[in-house]
């Protein structure tokens, strides 16, 4: 495997790929998505109870389908006072189809209502939010056999604000209007910059750690 092909990214996602794109080539890691490849494949299933266990499914059935070193992230939110939802089911939590049959600005409104629904007039302490990413890189090793080469993880703390408040700013996607970023709470992350909000997020700290793992492989040119 020639490794200064760009690393194929399991998303289909566009604003997670210009996020990714940004980040990596602080490392001279070239990023494709796989809807440029030009390639018919199957869409893994997302059945995994875990972040990281999703991240693995993606990455290994696309490493396994395309023959390229594959990353894949899995992320979503996490409400302690809502015993962890939404979970892994982040992008589908509001809706019963498979989230890719909704455009996905309709998805994110419909989703933010939920969540604001869910939380009502809680307290702040009730509030108390994460974002998770895990992030797995699988591809070929020595002996030809695709394996997981590398994962990360990364978090993001804050809290959901009060409706009213909240949705704020025009930056990012998904839950980013309703997210009051720690220590602070008074801004939204779609009130950051796309700078701010890789310095911050839990995937620009996956994104870290996973370049970590892509230079001690000898990944990057
Ligand atoms: P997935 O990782 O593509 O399965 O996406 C999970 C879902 O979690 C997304 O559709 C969003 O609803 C939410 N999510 C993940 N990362 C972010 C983020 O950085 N901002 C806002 N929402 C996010």
């Amino acid at each position: 495997m020639c490794t200064k092909d760009p690393i194929v990214l399991a998303t289909g996602n566009p604003k997670k790929v210009v996020e990714l794109r940004e980040i990596m080539a602080e490392i001279g890691v070239g990023i494709i998505p796989l809807t440029d490849l030009g390639m018919e494949l199957l869409e893994p299933e997302e059945n995994g109870s875990t972040f990281e266990e999703n991240a693995r499914l993606k990455a290994i059935g696309y490493a396994r389908q395309t023959g390229r070193l594959c990353l894949a992230d899995d992320s979503g939110l996490v409400v302690d006072s809502l015993g962890g939802a939404p979970g892994v089911i982040s992008a589908r939590y509001s809706i019963d189809i498979n989230p890719s049959d909704l455009p996905r600005a309709q998805r994110d409104t419909l989703n933010n209502e939920k969540l604001l629904n869910e939380l009502g007039e809680r307290e702040p302490a009730d509030r108390k939010a994460r974002f998770i990413c895990a992030m797995c890189l699988a591809g070929q090793d020595g002996n030809g056999e695709i394996r997981v080469l590398a994962e990360s993880v990364g978090t993001f703390e804050g809290a959901i604000g009060k409706r009213g408040d909240v949705p704020r700013g025009q930056n990012g996607f998904g839950y980013d209007p309703l997210f009051l970023v720690a220590p602070e709470m008074i801004r939204t992350i779609a009130e950051l910059d796309s700078d701010e909000k890789h310095r911050l997020s839990h995937r620009g700290a996956a994104s870290r750690s996973m370049m970590e793992h892509i230079r001690t492989l000898g990944l990057n040119r």
